[in-house]
């Protein structure tokens, strides 16, 4: 039987987790602890019933918070964890088997994502601290672009800053790409060449060719390509020092700017919600309107520049809570490559709502496929977990 798998996202003050079971059919349990440190920390999530339970854990800490996790799993015992972890920089290429190497060089990208990283350690420190006699494996956001090529990851800036302090475009979302674009080929039967747009609150795009990374929208941080819920994605890389020297903003402002107040909710003035956004824009809210003609007009620029990094080009993938829900946004992406030859069938593309599979062209042979996947990100971290685990044990 297959090993039941944890997987376990943790965030400076949240930590999301599932319970990806080893036998067909028997269900998942997930849920999310959140404002973890706080004194209205809780957690939510679903039993193996399918019904929504709540607890409230005021004061809790990321190993409080973890204990309170496996008393809901209703005693059910992973064989493994799974951990998210969001930079590997170019030392993981894929899963690592967790051991006090594994912690030092995880700890040593985190200059290159302080917040996520250091998050991502502390909970690999409460869950080993608790059960030291679970295998715990890292599975990293950035491993699967490291296929990327020299002439796809490097900035054109001074060699030193590449070789001295890592600065190259690492890419992001990777286990969503990676399922995605596997799925796809599964499901046309080929070992293809796809663009792939995860659209979420955090949104990127991805060039695959059999199953390998050659190019992807985010770069050094998470902050590069799309217009996001909140990321600006690309600006001018004049703009920090123009902000700097003709506003005198601090770095730390422009850096929450950028983040936060950008994107979708900073175009619109309104929200980052995209179904929010789409009633507002029919209700005739003109910067709503404008938020998703940006957002939508980036998506489709981001794939034809991918579209160079591929041989072929066999369809786009779309995934990530937008990606899977708004037959809008596809819509006017689509609208905006008519010279890929694409052929939207519209009936199919308002029907595919979330968590169905479809395929949303027209089936003319020569035209590429359109698929709307939706994304299990904690599926594939469990299937590299087990992966990992099976080639470790003897
Ligand atoms: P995620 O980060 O993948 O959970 O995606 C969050 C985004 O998906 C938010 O912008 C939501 O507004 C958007 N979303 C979820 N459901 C829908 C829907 N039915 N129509 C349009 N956008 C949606």
């Amino acid at each position: 039987m297959k090993s039941s798998v944890l997987v376990i996202n943790c965030g400076s003050s949240s930590i999301k987790y599932a319970l990806v079971p080893g036998a067909e059919g028997q269900p998942r349990l997930a849920g999310v602890a959140e404002r973890v440190g706080s004194s209205d920390a809780f957690l939510k999530g679903i039993d193996s019933r399918g019904e929504h339970f709540e607890e409230i854990l005021p004061g809790a800490d990321h190993t409080r918070a973890l204990e309170a996790i496996f008393e809901h799993l209703e005693g059910r015992r992973p064989d493994v964890v799974g951990h998210r972890i969001v930079h590997g920089g170019e030392h993981f290429t894929r899963a690592a088997l967790i051991n006090d190497d594994v912690v030092t060089a995880i700890d040593q990208t985190a200059a290159l994502a302080p917040l996520h990283n250091s998050a991502n350690l502390e909970g690999i420190a409460a869950t080993r601290a608790l059960f030291p006699d679970l295998p715990q494996v890292a599975v990293f956001d950035t491993a699967f672009h490291q296929s990327m090529p020299p002439r796809a990851f490097r900035y054109a800036l001074p060699e030193a800053l590449y070789r001295d302090h890592g600065i190259r475009r690492y890419g992001f979302h990777g286990t969503s790409h990676a399922f995605v674009s596997a799925r796809a080929d599964a499901l046309s039967g080929i070992a293809g060449g796809w663009l792939t747009a995860h659209l979420g609150n955090g949104c990127s795009t991805c060039a695959v060719w059999e199953g390998r990374s050659l190019d992807t929208s985010m770069g050094l941080t998470p902050l590069e390509g799309l217009t996001m819920g909140t990321r600006s994605g690309d600006v001018d890389p004049g703009l920090h020092a123009h902000l700097a020297r003709q506003l005198g903003w601090s770095l730390q402002r422009i850096d929450e700017v950028l983040n936060r107040g950008s994107g979708l909710l900073g175009l619109s003035g309104l929200t980052n919600d995209m179904r929010e956004l789409e009633a507002a824009a029919q209700a005739g809210h003109e910067n709503a309107r404008l938020s998703i003609e940006v957002f939508c007009y980036r998506i489709a620029k981001s794939l034809a520049a991918l579209s160079c990094a591929l041989p072929r080009l066999d369809g786009i993938v779309f995934t990530g809570g937008i990606g899977e829900n708004s037959a809008l946004v596809r819509e006017n992406v689509i609208g905006h490559l008519p010279h890929f030859g694409l052929v939207l069938d519209r009936n199919a593309n308002t029907e595919t709502v979330r968590g169905r599979e479809g395929r949303i062209d027209s089936g003319h042979l020569a035209a590429p496929r359109l698929w709307v996947i939706p994304t299990d990100e904690e599926g594939r971290i469990a299937a590299e977990t087990r992966q990992l685990l099976d080639e470790t044990t003897p």
